[in-house]
């Protein structure tokens, strides 16, 4: 099999392609011939060394495949099942012994570079839409990087919801993006003060809720836009890691909320799994959902993939495809 390897920490040149037995699947696992790698913002904070894995591994934690062969135990799927997950790490590679539990069913007439485009910011979008923070009318939330991959499917689903929904993104094209994905406003922070036209836009009362990816640049702005116990949500750090933060800020600010989630916490047990990525993977065969995907590299151009996703200039969906 193929696979890319990481033997230390680095910029995007660290991503060797590598030859490789297959693995065996073990106790409880799935073989998956991997036909669609998702890129995630996740995996260039691995590769760095942000978040730590044990070295050497192979990176990536979506993708979308068929069963070629299960271990003892795994009863969950079956060879030749057509199947998507996000999570388990390994991904970027032809192939990928995967807890079978961690599996779901794509949908007949989806394609696998849709499942797999869908898979992690699909179910981000849904958890933080409709969990974290549920959003409902009445609610006005602010979303950081509204046209981002996770952002555009965020802006259709809180449309939905019945919220105001205000975006903010980098230029005139992400404004134009975002504003077609569903968000009602959208502030282009890059030549916009985002607190203020939040204050502006919302008659002077902040929003309930701020969905922030961006971390560094964004969070005290992000604070300082919510309404006396709104709630910040931050779910990334796309400019680098905030700080640790002084708990006074929150009474400072009315009361307020800070929570830090993550995707794993929100598929925890397999009902859960196959229920949210189910809404999402059926939403996007329907048509109800929108998929953007920007782009599809072969698996060895993982590097030029990596650098396009840091450069801030992508506005959909990154695919590797082995
Ligand atoms: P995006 O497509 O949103 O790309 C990142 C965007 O962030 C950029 O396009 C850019 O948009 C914005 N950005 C702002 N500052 C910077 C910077 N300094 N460098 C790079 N980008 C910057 O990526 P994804 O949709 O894949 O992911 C969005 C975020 O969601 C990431 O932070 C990711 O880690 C997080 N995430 C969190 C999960 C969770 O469960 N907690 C799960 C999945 C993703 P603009 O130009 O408009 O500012």
């Amino acid at each position: 099999m193929k696979a890319i390897r990481i033997e230390s920490p680095g910029g995007p040149e660290v991503m060797k392609l590598v030859e490789a037995p297959a693995p065996q699947p073990g106790a409880g696992q799935a073989l998956v011939r991997i036909e669609a790698i998702g890129v995630n913002f996740i995996d260039i904070y691995q590769r760095m060394g942000v978040y730590k894995l044990p070295l050497p591994f192979t990176q990536g934690q979506e993708g979308a495949g068929v069963v070629e062969a299960v271990g003892p135990g795994a009863t969950e799927v079956k060879t030749g099942d057509r199947v998507a997950w996000a999570g388990p790490i390994g991904s970027y590679a032809s192939h990928q012994a995967i807890p079978a539990a961690r599996l779901v069913p794509v949908p007949s007439r989806l394609d696998s570079k849709s499942a797999a485009a869908a898979m992690l910011q699909g179910m981000t979008a849904h958890y933080l839409v409709t969990d974290t923070f549920p959003l409902r009318p009445g609610h006005a939330c602010l979303i950081h990087a509204a046209a981002g991959g996770v952002g555009q499917l965020f802006c259709q689903l809180a449309r939905r919801a019945g919220a105001q929904v205000i975006g903010t993104a980098g230029g005139p094209e992400k404004v134009k993006l975002a504003k077609e994905a569903g968000a009602h406003e959208c502030i282009d922070y890059r030549s916009q003060d985002f607190e203020a036209e939040v204050k502006r836009l919302t008659g002077g009362a902040g929003v309930h809720v701020v969905y922030d990816s961006v971390g560094k640049d964004t969070w005290e702005k992000s604070l300082k836009s919510l309404r006396p116990r709104g709630m910040l949500v931050l779910f990334g750090q796309s400019s680098g890691p905030i700080p640790p933060i002084d708990a006074q800020l929150l009474s400072g600010g009315g009361s307020l909320y800070l929570t830090r989630p993550t995707l794993q916490t929100y598929v925890l047990t397999r009902d859960e799994l196959v229920t949210r990525a189910g809404a999402v993977l059926g939403a996007i065969e329907r048509g109800d959902l929108k998929l953007r995907i920007e782009k599809s590299f072969p698996l060895e151009n993982a590097k030029e993939a990596h650098e396009l996703l840091a450069s801030r200039k992508t506005t959909g969906k990154l695919l590797l495809v082995p």
